[in-house]
């Protein structure tokens, strides 16, 4: 087995376990294999593993991979979970399956859009900034439910769930606590939360769906550990 596969089985393993211990389903919560920055090889060893799910956090580097292996591996879905500018909305709709990061009003707007255009009514999370910080993307916890309304009601934006990623260096858990709650008020099912260094405290607070890069693929050539 390669390193891949083994640590594809060992993450697989440990959200099964975290989710028993906390009274989750584990059928629930879904592995985001984040591929950004890896060597094909690597997200090929995961896809011969048979895993098929994925998430890219730059639109041109995910153009640039995925047309290519999903013509090679049948039912690959791959996320988007890096910011989105506006002028690359057109090719998001194209290549992703599920946008994450829908975070500002103009960028709502312009995804209905481009969505209506070619007929491709893709899900989306809206992107919290949970921690309030002034460096990350998402809105803040006070305007999220407006916001979300502004994306379902106003655009018609298939609104499924909330993304976050807390602040480094603090405990995830009542940020991931937060997010849970915001998303049931406004009655959403899906919770996109946790990377490789706390994803099994995620699926304790409800994640639906973790994201997990270094923990399956190893670094990312040196250059960058975890986000910023
Ligand atoms: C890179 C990235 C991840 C994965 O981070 P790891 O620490 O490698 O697991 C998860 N979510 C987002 C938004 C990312 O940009």
């Amino acid at each position: 087995m390669s390193d891949v596969a083994k640590n594809l089985k060992e993450t697989l393993g440990r959200i099964e376990k975290s989710a028993t211990k906390w009274k989750q389903d584990p059928d629930q919560v879904s592995l985001v294999a984040v591929s950004k920055k890896q060597p094909v090889d690597r997200v090929v060893a995961a896809l011969e593993a048979g895993h098929r799910l994925f998430g890219e956090n730059r639109v041109q580097e995910a153009g640039q991979k995925w047309p290519d292996l999903k013509a090679r591996f049948n039912d690959v879905k791959v996320h988007l979970i890096g910011p989105l500018q506006t002028n690359k909305a057109k090719e998001a709709v194209a290549l992703f399956d599920v946008i994450e990061t829908v975070d500002r009003p103009k960028l709502a707007r312009i995804l209905a859009k481009e969505m209506k255009e070619v007929g491709r009514h893709l899900p989306v999370f809206v992107q919290v900034n949970i921690g309030e910080e002034e460096q990350k993307a998402g809105v803040s916890p006070a305007d999220a439910d407006s916001f979300i309304r502004e994306c379902t009601e106003d655009h018609g934006l298939n609104v499924i769930g909330l993304m976050c990623i807390p602040p480094a260096g603090e405990q995830a858990a009542p940020y991931f606590a937060l997010l849970g709650k915001i998303a049931k008020r406004n009655n959403l099912q899906h919770l996109s939360m946790g990377m490789s260094s706390d994803y099994e405290i995620a699926v304790q607070f409800g994640a639906t769906s973790v994201r997990v890069g270094t923990g399956i693929f190893g670094d990312r050539d040196g250059t960058e550990k975890t986000q910023a």
